[in-house]
């Protein structure tokens, strides 16, 4: 019974297309994302929404 969104604090859960690696990465990031284990960039800055350069696995709302 979630009715609340907030575009803002929108999180991806994200797959590594290199090394397999799954990752919580910012959906607004305004810097790049890395992979913790092979350095391969994640998501980039397209002014305000990060765009993502692994597989989405999943959308996760949270409040932080
Ligand atoms: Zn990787």
């Amino acid at each position: 019974m979630r009715e609340k969104k907030d575009t803002r604090s929108r999180f991806l859960r994200v797959k590594c297309n290199d090394c397999g690696n799954e990752q919580v990465i910012f959906g607004c990031s305004s810097s790049s994302v890395r992979c913790l284990v092979c350095n391969k960039v994640l998501a980039e800055p397209t002014g305000g929404k990060a765009s993502v350069k692994a597989e989405l696995l999943d959308e996760v709302d949270k409040d932080i």
